[in-house]
């Protein structure tokens, strides 16, 4: 998914030290950006986009960074003292992430050698300073990554960043798409979906199951058998559930044939994420002869198209489906991620951890072993059902959880770090699970999220540093907070009373 996007590099530089350096200026950039490249740190490739000397040249290369949809974000360098008024323009019309490099093209000074030739061409310690102001002053918002251009550090922080974009990017252009209402009277899973696409740029609609259930008439037979044997491989499949001819074996059928109708349904309108409502799955009454709908709530379907990437919520929870879809998108190929609800509390000293799960609904890119394929009864919702799941228990590991809540006036984003301890397997409730501890522990950990109004569900990925979340509040422009190893609830609070100020401010 990142192979069609660039990051666009921008050098910025002046005439005043004549034709050659700019020349010099050029190949420099030329190589850095050639060596970014094949240093194979960046999942996305630079494009050198020319080494500007005017607000006309600023204002073009931005101006075409808007317009393209390849371009996931720009990254300035200001090879020379680069006049700053002369970027004003061009910064007031930039629409895509920024994130301002500050390195030089050569390592050490030269001590002996060094003379005015060098100077003019290593000169970003003043001229990224002067670019430094005037993103300040236009309250440009950005990423500052410093370091040697050629440092695996530097480019790491520049590979966090080009994810998120990316990820940013998927955004912009993303239709959730709710089959059923929100849950009733559950407020944090709701929220201002205009102020959702003001902010964060993705688009809720609402599709009545009835529409969802003409997918599901015209999924063919054979489609589903080979959906269903596509499980035998992946899944373990013991017992009755390889079966054919058993009760089992037609619920994973019937859960095959869901998941396949809900996947042409979100692929025909174009969506990229989804939520389900267990108390809305087609026509009420299944011993209706003219009954369509789904015979359970389609868990299994959500389970694996999470996996694809398709962003879920539970309940309606669009926010989180969003927020899912975005996690998945920057996780790739670094780790599994998942939707998780707090499901129950197991305290134990300074072990004390909060059982992560859901009825149906855990993404299997986070299991630790193959997850088994099974069917139980399930009596929650409109149909109390015989119903597939995929189980398992979830790696242990450093991790770290998000959601976003709306607060009326803002959307918050709450990052926590946490860790993943052995879970246990569930005979009598078997659903997926992780078990985690969250930081700095569970006593404040989950104080801190209770403080901040976070919800029950969140978005959880390994391998995700707090870095991620921090480039992405910056692009959208909204209020982060993070709960990790270093909080303490008198500070936590603090930083809660400082951020409704500022964000009463700023609106
Ligand atoms: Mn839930």
């Amino acid at each position: 998914m990142f192979e069609n996007l660039e990051i666009w590099w921008v050098t910025g530089a002046q005439m005043l030290y004549g034709e050659e350096p700019v020349r010099i200026v050029e190949s420099h950039s030329k190589e850095m950006v050639e060596g970014i490249n094949a240093a194979g740190v960046l999942p996305i490739k630079v494009v050198y986009k020319g080494t500007v000397m005017s607000s006309k040249d600023i204002e073009r290369v931005m101006l075409d960074a808007n317009g393209d949809k390849r371009c996931i974000g720009i990254i300035t360098w200001m090879h020379t003292f680069s006049p700053a008024k002369m970027w004003i323009h061009g910064l007031q019309q930039l629409r895509k992430p920024l994130l301002h490099l500050h390195t030089q093209y050569n390592a050490e000074i030269p001590w002996d050698t060094m003379d005015m030739d060098f100077m003019n061409l290593n000169q970003s310690a003043h001229g990224d300073r002067e670019f430094g102001h005037i993103c300040a002053r236009l309250n440009v918002r950005r990423k500052v990554v410093v370091g040697y251009w050629k440092d695996k550090k530097t480019l790491e922080k520049i590979a966090v960043w080009s994810r998120v974009a990316a990820a940013w990017a998927d955004a912009q252009d993303m239709l959730v798409i709710r089959f059923g209402d929100q849950m009733n009277n559950v407020a944090v899973t709701d929220g201002d979906k205009v102020s959702a696409e003001m902010q964060l740029g993705y688009h809720v609609d609402y599709c009545p199951v009835s529409e969802l259930m003409e997918y599901y008439k015209k999924v063919e037979d054979a489609a589903v058998d080979a959906l269903v044997a596509e499980y035998h491989k992946l899944y373990v499949c013991e017992g009755d559930v390889a079966k054919e001819g058993t009760e089992a074996y037609k619920s994973v059928w019937n859960a095959a044939k869901a998941e396949l109708a809900i996947r042409a349904c979100l692929d025909a309108k174009g969506a990229k994420a989804f939520t389900t409502n267990f108390d809305d799955l087609g026509t009420d009454n299944i011993n209706d002869p003219k009954f369509v709908g789904f015979d359970q709530i389609p868990g299994l379907a959500s389970q694996r198209l999470m996996a694809e990437g398709y962003g879920f919520g539970a309940e309606g929870d669009w926010k989180s489906a969003a927020l899912y879809r975005t996690l998945w998108v920057m996780n790739q190929g670094l780790g599994g991620c998942s939707f998780l609800e707090d499901y129950t509390l197991n305290f134990d000293g300074d072990n004390s951890a909060i059982l992560q799960a859901h009825m149906l609904e855990v993404c299997p890119m986070i299991a630790e072993e193959k997850p088994r394929l099974e069917v139980h009864f399930l009596g929650i919702g409109i149909r109390k059902a015989q119903t597939a799941r995929l189980v398992f228990t979830s790696k242990p590991g450093a991790g770290i959880t998000a959601t976003v809540i709306d607060l009326g006036n803002r959307f918050r984003l709450i990052v926590n770090d946490v860790e993943c301890i052995k879970s246990k397997p569930l005979p009598k409730l078997p659903v997926a699970s992780a078990l985690w501890i969250p930081m700095p522990n569970f006593e404040v950990g989950a104080g801190a999220w209770i403080m901040a109004g976070g919800t029950h569900h969140s978005c959880f990925a390994y391998n995700v540093t707090p870095e991620y979340w921090e480039d992405y509040a910056e692009m959208a422009g909204i209020e982060m907070v993070h709960i990790n190893k270093d909080t303490t609830m008198p500070e936590f609070k603090k930083e809660l009373r400082y951020n409704e100020v500022y964000y009463s401010l700023n609106k």
